[in-house]
């Protein structure tokens, strides 16, 4: 899916799964994204106060799975819209005592054109009235077929509010990237895609981004639609200072110019002035492309 083609496959080495949570609205997505993050915690950072920078990263058996922080479908399709396919698997979130409703239908939709595989997390099983025979039943005919009952689509109890299945949900993730061989290369120069972007007080602009290749570091002069700079400071979730973040990996960078809407690309350049003038020649063309309109 990423820029695998041109790559020397010698160089590709296997990269954590990027996660998007969707399904309809009080199902839980926002409490799932809660519960996850607050029952793992990645590269042995310690625990304690996080913040929301748009995606985190959690550690499972040694391995990374990253998450978009932003539940539902819109920001999937705004970045789809600009061309950053970042999502490799969808989690679509359904309340087991209320079953499939409009909005899970359109996460199924949106997954099944995006091409990318699925995983039901059957949430909030602590419910008396948690019916997952109903949801395997309603998904299956949407064409989501459960593994067990023959089909290919994992699903899996959990409860949020219970902290229960979170393990199950982050194996069922684990095995599927497994099957997709997600590779890229840590060792070129980094693109990633900025998922969230803010004007911070003191810091200047920042923009939380998740590499797709490469590897971002401190001091890389790097370039994201008009706005160039340097790698000031790289910064997690839970506010752990990162001297670089491989492929699939998320911080939040501080060195930009200016701040850049989310869905756009950065990517680092040779030198400070490639990067300026190459920020410069994409400030002329979205002017030129306003003017025109
Ligand atoms: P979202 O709109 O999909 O992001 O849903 P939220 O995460 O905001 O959850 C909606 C409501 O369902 C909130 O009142 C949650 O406390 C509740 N909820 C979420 N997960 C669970 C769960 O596993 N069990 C129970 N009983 N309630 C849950």
């Amino acid at each position: 899916s990423y820029e695998e083609d041109n790559e020397d496959s010698a160089d590709l080495e296997e990269r954590p799964p990027v996660i998007t949570i969707m399904g309809h609205v009080d199902h839980g997505k926002t409490s799932l994204l809660d519960a996850i993050r607050n029952a793992k915690v990645a590269h042995g950072e310690a625990g304690g106060i996080t913040q929301h920078i748009g995606a985190y990263s959690v550690e499972q058996h040694g391995k990374l799975i990253t998450f978009l922080d932003t539940p539902g479908h819109e920001a999937f399709s705004s970045m789809r819209a600009r061309g950053a396919q970042l999502t490799d698997i969808i989690v679509i979130v359904v309340a087991a005592d209320d079953g499939v409703k409009p909005q899970t239908r359109e996460s199924v939709k949106h997954a099944q054109e995006a091409k990318v595989p699925v995983i039901v997390a059957i949430n909030k099983m602590d419910k008396p009235g948690a019916n997952p025979d109903m949801v395997k039943a309603q998904m299956a005919e949407l064409g989501l077929n459960p593994v067990d009952w023959g089909g290919d689509v994992e699903f899996v109890g959990v409860s949020a509010k219970a902290m229960t299945g979170i393990d199950e949900l982050l194996e069922a993730i684990l095995l599927q990237a497994e099957i997709m061989e997600l590779k890229a290369n840590p060792n070129n120069m980094a693109k990633a895609v900025v998922v969230e972007s803010t004007l911070e007080k003191g810091r200047g602009p920042v923009a939380t981004v998740i590499v797709q290749n490469g590897t971002l570091k401190i001091g890389d002069n790097i370039v994201c639609g008009s706005a160039y700079g340097r790698v000031r400071a790289l910064i997690s979730d839970r506010k752990a200072q990162l001297q670089k973040i491989g492929p699939s990996e998320t911080a939040v960078v501080v060195g930009l110019s200016d701040v850049p809407p989310s869905g756009e690309i950065l990517m680092v350049m040779e030198s400070d002035k490639e990067a300026r003038e190459f920020a410069q020649k994409r400030y002329e063309y979205d002017r030129h492309r306003e003017l025109s309109h």
